[in-house]
This record gives structure tokens, C-alpha cells and sequence, in this order.
């Protein structure tokens, strides 16, 4: 431990857990385990011929009781970019919010690899989007304000579950959205970098949210939920993932030791780990949410519905908290703080977080 500490002159960092992402956790133990067996087992074939990556699809494809396409990539902005470049034609366009991770945090990676398919921004004035969603209406707004060669022809929608703001579309919502597409052709794809944090709030089944409400396919985040790397790219519409094993390889995503990223998957997948590590995610924002809403000082932006809390604090508290070594975000949400807790949050780093947070809004 000395080791990692010397590494980093704030002992705070590593002394602690943080609220910034919740990819500051580690991998999960039971992915760790698989990660070990797939070490410990011998030479397996390259490239995702090995059988860690078959039983991964093959679970993965009894999960969502349906046969899908899978393919491994090594991070979320990979699955979208490619996942989207293949969806459509350097003309079209896709449709999002202002807040989507493609829109704001990608560096044009869904543009450059779908050779400059342009993403349209949805109204951002509306009660959803201020919670970070896609409305019917803002997707059917977008859809028929031009039908000119001039305008780039819209081909998809991309949902974000959970939203960046820690919002969760519910069935109806998918299925509302994803009904509108059908209708102006259009494919529905879902960032899911914390679908589990959402299937976790819904109660509801995985497909329910997915291909039986309509959606195409799906970025399904291993990352966030305790793997310590990879996301699955998941086609409920197998006729769009035609060719797309060469994006994968010719974007430098496809892993030689592929079962590197897929062993560890079992774990995710045994005894649901998957959904108990999002749901004591979520469990966490509650108890943060608990327990600074009423804090004087404090303005919580909405109800948490996934593993994320945003409010806005006095800035001189802001400034306090960070000086005392904590980590978390500012910028997204239009200047809300996001407090994002991750499968191994403590209810004790909670409470000393909340408590923190008291103290450093005590005066202001
Ligand atoms: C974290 C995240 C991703 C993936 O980001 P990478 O850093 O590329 O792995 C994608 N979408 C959302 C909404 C995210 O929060």
C-alpha cells in the first residue's frame, strides 16, 4: 500500500474513497476471481476464439433471452463510437440530449469513426431534459423539422440508461422514444455504462428495457460495475452487426487476449453480482441524498434514481471540500456538483462525506 501511496503526494487520495466517478473503484472480487481462473488456465486462442468469451456471449444472450450479437471493446467511448458508426452512413445524423456523454465527453470519437455523422442536440428547456432525458416529442421535433437533402438525415436515437444526470428512463419512456423511431426509421441505440444501475432501480427485467421496448442495440458498461476494464457491445438487431468485427479491430479495440476482458464478465454475471454491486451503488446515492437534502446551503437538484446525487453548493463550500481532498465533479450538469458513488462505496464514506459536506455549508 505504501507503494501506491508514494505514488500520489495527497495521501488523502488513496486513504479514502471518492465521489467523482465511480470509476475510481477497483474491479470486484468476483471478477477478479475470473480474471485469475482465465490466467491460471492454460493457452486459449487469441482474438475472442477462446471459451472464457463464447460462455460470456452465451450468458450474456441467456440474460436478455434473446439471440444477440456480442463483441468486447475496451471502453464506453469505443462501444458508442463504432456501436454508432455502424448504424449509419457519413449523411445521417443522431439524435441525443445536450448532456450525452457521445455529445460532451467522447472528443468527437461517434463523428470521426462514422466518417462525420452529425449528433443533433435535443431542446434542452424542457422539465426531462433538465433531468437528462429524450422526450418523444424533442425526437419527433427534430425528426420533422427538415426533410431537405440539406439537413443531415436523422437515422438514430441514443438513450443514455442511466442518464448522465442520474435519471432512469422507465419501460414506458424507452418504449415511447423507441416507438416514435420506428415510425420515422429510425435504429434506438442505449448507452448503457450504467444500464445495471438502472435495471437495478427499475426492478424490471433487462429485455424489458432493451430489445422489447425497442432498442437496437446496446453499450452494456462492465467498467462502472466493478470490471477492471471493458464494455459489451450488445445487437438485438443482428443485421447491424454486419462487418462490424473489422471496426473493431481497425479502431485498435480488438484485445488479442480477449479473455482478459470476458472472463471477468462471468463474475459479473454469477449470482447477478452485476445487479447487487449496481444496487448498493444506488443504495449509496440514497444515503448521500439523505442525508445532505436538507443541509442548509444545499440544493439538491433532483431525487437520485440511480448511484449519483447532483446539487449545488455555496462555492466557498466547494472550495473547502476540495481543499480538504475530495474528489468529485463540477462541470457536468451545468454547474451542479455530481456525487457519483460506486459498488464499494461505504455507508461509512458516505456518512463522513455527508458529514463534511455539513460542515464546509455550516457558515455560508
Ligand atoms: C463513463 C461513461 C461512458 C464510457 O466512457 P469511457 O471513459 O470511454 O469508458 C459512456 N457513457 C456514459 C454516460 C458514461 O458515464
Amino acid at each position: 500500500m505504501s507503494l501506491s501511496n508514494d505514488l500520489h503526494p495527497d495521501p488523502s487520495l488513496h486513504t479514502r474513497q471518492h465521489f467523482a466517478s465511480d470509476n475510481y473503484a477497483g474491479m470486484c472480487a468476483n471478477a477478479a476471481r475470473w480474471f485469475q481462473i482465465a490466467s491460471t488456465s492454460g493457452h486459449e486462442p487469441a482474438y475472442g476464439d477462446d471459451r472464457w468469451t463464447q460462455r460470456v456471449s452465451d450468458q450474456l444472450r441467456e440474460l436478455f433471452q434473446t439471440d444477440c450479437d456480442i463483441y468486447f471493446v475496451f471502453n464506453g467511448t469505443a462501444a458508442n463510437s463504432l456501436a454508432l458508426a455502424s448504424l449509419c452512413q457519413s449523411y445521417h445524423s443522431v439524435i441525443c440530449t445536450s448532456v450525452a456523454h457521445i455529445e460532451t465527453d467522447e472528443c468527437g470519437g461517434p463523428e470521426f469513426f462514422s466518417n462525420g455523422s452529425k449528433l443533433l442536440v435535443a431542446e434542452a428547456d424542457s422539465e426531462a431534459a433538465r433531468r437528462g432525458k429524450l422526450t418523444p416529442d424533442a425526437v419527433e421535433t427534430l425528426v420533422t423539422r427538415r426533410n431537405d437533402v440539406h439537413y443531415p438525415k436523422p437515422k438514430v436515437v441514443s438513450l443514455t440508461q442511466s442518464t448522465e444526470l442520474g435519471t432512469v428512463y422507465t419501460v414506458e419512456e424507452v418504449r415511447a422514444i423507441a416507438a416514435i423511431a420506428k415510425r420515422r426509421h429510425l435504429k434506438v441505440h442505449m448507452d448503457g455504462a450504467r444500464f445495471a444501475n438502472a435495471v437495478a432501480s427499475l426492478g424490471c427485467h433487462p429485455s424489458d428495457i432493451t430489445w422489447r421496448a425497442g432498442v437496437d442495440v446496446l453499450c452494456f458498461g462492465g467498467t462502472k460495475n466493478g470490471l477492471p476494464v471493458g464494455e459489451a457491445v450488445v445487437f438485438f438487431d443482428r443485421t447491424l452487426s454486419e462487418d462490424f468485427a473489422y471496426r473493431v479491430k481497425q479502431a485498435g479495440q480488438l484485445a488479442s487476449k480477449m479473455r482478459f476482458i470476458s472472463a471477468p464478465w462471468l463474475g459479473l454475471l454469477e449470482n447477478d453480482t452485476w445487479l447487487h454491486n449496481a444496487a448498493h451503488a444506488n443504495a449509496m446515492a440514497q444515503r448521500l441524498h439523505r442525508q445532505i437534502v436538507h443541509l442548509p446551503g444545499v440544493r439538491v437538484l433532483h431525487p437520485p434514481e440511480s448511484n449519483a446525487v447532483f446539487a449545488r453548493l455555496p462555492p466557498l463550500a466547494v472550495t473547502r471540500l476540495h481543499a480538504q481532498g475530495w474528489r468529485f465533479y463540477e462541470f457536468i450538469a451545468g454547474g451542479g456538483c455530481r456525487f457519483m458513488c460506486a459498488w464499494d462505496t461505504t455507508p461509512e464514506s458516505v456518512d463522513a462525506f455527508a458529514t463534511a459536506i455539513g460542515v464546509a455549508c455550516a457558515d455560508l
